[in-house]
């Protein structure tokens, strides 16, 4: 396979793009190699600037429930464009694409859009703390909320519940207030609430997303939403992933916990930059201009990319069963990759959440950060070189997710299958 182009592409890029990218992830070092430069999408194909084809299982890391230039969407797009790309000032959409999301969820009665998911959680989180008057939250290790400095912690030394920075840049006073849980260990949340009376909210991808996929066991969803009853804080699901992605009305429909507040993203723009937060009533209220809580965006509820997220919803609605017949379709993927690689003497772990796949090199069960880290991260590595030259885009690291999409075909997941088969077959 040629990629010269791609690699001349990536070193101009270096020159005046810090890494030669606008996102890390894109820039392919965790598995090595330079990234692919992408000239167009087609379907359940990405095309790269060499001509090489590839399947699909990124997305646009989401976004693409449909897959590439669908057509409901480029049309819906097309023609907001011709009424202009942005007024700043409202518009018949915004309270359409609102009507549509409130109404798929039990939990939020309004809803104010943004242009990313990490805008979405930063002011979630400004809301949750403006309305219990709190100032500490509770994350978990494992999960991406955006990179708003008071998400990017890790753990500290010595057990710390209270978080230390992940970035130079992000002062150690501005996540003091962020203290640090286990996936799936409701003991580690107590401790934080043994640890502070002064807790505002638990945010939580409700369905990882972001250390592979990690899906949260129910009784430990239910053993949070009792924690923050008993100690008045907010439960936040974050699902700028999960969300319009494991089932239409979001994790609250298949875990039997209901959040206070949501965060989406992703999907919701249909491959437009859109987040949104929501909320019952008496907490939106707060919000500005309603109430004191402040929060802002130029671009915000943008016309453009209201008429994306429109068409992506309403098609889903339309079509609700595609979840499940996605899901079928990714089930099929990762056993068939599982049964390839047990053949291969290789122990995999694989798991689906409607569209959403994870699959981990690994001989236990993954249910938290630590487990997920101790997967075998050299494998996948060459694993992903392998597959790229065979054809098949996936995600550049284990700690993602991966997504089918309704132009993912049968057919497709079956030459993945075989792809599968036979580049394990030639790695071990
Ligand atoms: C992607 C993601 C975000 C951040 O969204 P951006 O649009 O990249 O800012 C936040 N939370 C979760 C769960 C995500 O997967």
């Amino acid at each position: 396979m040629n990629t010269q182009a791609s690699k001349e592409a990536f070193a101009e890029a270096s020159e005046l793009i810090p890494g030669g990218v606008n996102s890390p992830v894109r820039a392919f070092k965790s598995v090595g190699g330079t990234p692919l430069f992408i000239d167009h999408g087609e379907a359940g194909y990405l095309v790269d600037i060499d001509n090489n084809k590839y399947v699909d299982y990124v997305q646009s890391w989401g976004p693409l429930i449909f897959g590439h230039r669908d057509e409901s969407i480029e049309k819906a797009v097309i023609e907001a464009v011709k009424h202009g790309l942005s007024f700043g000032a409202p518009t018949l959409a915004e309270t359409e694409l609102a009507h549509e999301v409130v109404g798929l969820f039990d939990s939020i009665d309004k809803i104010r859009f943004v242009s990313s998911g990490t805008e979405a959680v930063m002011s979630a989180i400004r809301l949750a703390r403006g309305f219990t008057g709190k100032d500490d939250i509770v994350k978990f290790d494992g999960c991406y909320h955006g990179h708003s400095d008071s998400l990017l912690v890790q753990a500290g030394s010595g057990l710390a519940t209270f978080g230390n920075p992940s970035s130079p840049g992000v002062p150690a006073d501005f996540t003091k207030h962020t203290l640090l849980a286990t996936y799936n260990d409701l003991e580690s949340v107590k401790k934080c609430f043994a640890d502070s009376s002064d807790i505002a909210c638990i945010i939580i991808e409700p369905i990882a997303g972001n250390m592979g996929l990690v899906p949260a066991d129910k009784d430990f969803l239910t053993g949070l939403r009792t924690l923050c009853d008993e100690h008045g804080a907010l439960l936040i699901f974050d699902e700028v992933m999960s969300g319009f992605r494991a089932t239409l009305h979001g994790a609250e429909s298949i875990t039997g916990t209901t959040p206070d507040m949501l965060t989406l993203g992703k999907v919701i723009g249909g491959g437009m930059p859109v987040g949104a937060f929501g909320a019952r009533k008496e907490i939106m209220a707060q919000l500005s201009p309603d109430g004191p809580v402040y929060q802002a965006g130029t671009l915000s509820g943008n016309p453009v990319a209201m008429a994306a997220g429109l068409a992506a919803l309403k098609k889903l609605k339309a079509n609700s069963k595609i979840f499940n017949i996605l899901n079928d379709r990714a089930v099929r993927l990762v056993t068939g990759m599982q049964d390839a690689a047990r053949k291969h003497g290789i122990t995999m772990q694989v798991d689906t959440r409607g569209t959403m796949f994870g699959f981990f090199f690994n001989e236990n069960k993954v249910s938290n950060f630590a487990e997920s880290a101790g997967s075998d991260h050299a494998l996948f590595a060459k694993f992903h070189a392998r597959m790229l030259e065979e054809g098949f885009y996936f995600a550049c690291s284990q700690y993602e997710t991966g997504f089918v999409s309704t132009a993912t075909t049968d057919e497709m997941v079956e030459e993945t299958i075989k792809a599968c088969d036979k580049i394990l077959g030639e790695l071990v």
